[in-house]
């Protein structure tokens, strides 16, 4: 089995600045930042699927169900230009990266993405589509005064541009010192 995720990568520029917010957010109060675990920044991507554990032998299958729908699919320039949080900003769980418009053809995508992968056996996402690129797991117990003001003073920075060429197919590894990401296939978008 592998544990595989559907996603767009960050081109290095946007993962730099967005890991200068990272570097922000720990300096925030310690007692925040014990609870926070921030993503490393050459692991920041954005999800369109979460696919889980997949058969070896499907992985094949997988990437010939994307296939077609990378090629019909052209995404316009998208940029990373806000911040947020789920379940809300008064409750940060999940702190995220978001283009804040247009949204609907990320959605849309990963829309086609799920349509796609249910014959093959993956759920769908029961929580509705919200692409967004993860940047910190708080904890429950964590101060949420300091985090939220970050929130808010960084709510509408711009980041810079997703990587719109490609959809990877990546298999995560968990390992206590972090997750490893392997990209699995890379395939074209809008190269019809
Ligand atoms: P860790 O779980 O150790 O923090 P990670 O979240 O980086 O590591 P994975 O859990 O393999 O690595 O997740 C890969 C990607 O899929 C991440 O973007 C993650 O947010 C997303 N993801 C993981 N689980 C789910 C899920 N149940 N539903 C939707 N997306 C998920
Ligand atoms: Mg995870």
């Amino acid at each position: 089995m592998k544990r595989c995720f559907v996603a767009l990568r960050l081109p290095e520029e946007t993962r730099a600045a967005l890991g200068r917010l990272l570097v922000e957010l720990r300096e925030l109060a310690p007692a925040a930042a014990r609870r926070l675990r921030p993503v490393r920044s050459t692991n920041l991507h954005l999800t369109l699927k979460f696919l889980g554990a997949t058969p070896d032998d499907q992985v094949p299958t997988l990437t010939a169900a994307l296939e077609p729908i990378a090629r019909r699919s052209r995404l316009p320039p998208l940029t990373l230009d806000g911040i947020g949080a789920f379940p809300s900003a008064d409750r940060p769980r999940i702190l995220f990266a978001a283009p804040l418009h247009p949204q609907e053809p990320l959605c849309h995508l990963a829309e086609e993405i799920e349509q796609a992968c249910l014959p093959l056996g993956f759920a769908a996402e029961k929580r509705g589509q919200h692409p967004h690129v993860t940047l910190a797991r708080i904890e429950a117990a964590t101060p949420r005064g300091p985090l939220s003001d970050f929130i808010a003073r960084h709510a509408h920075d711009a980041f810079g541009a997703l990587d719109v060429s490609a959809l990877v197919l990546f298999e995560s590894q968990l390992s206590p010192s972090g997750s490893i990401y392997t990209p699995l296939a890379t395939l074209a978008l809008g190269a019809a």
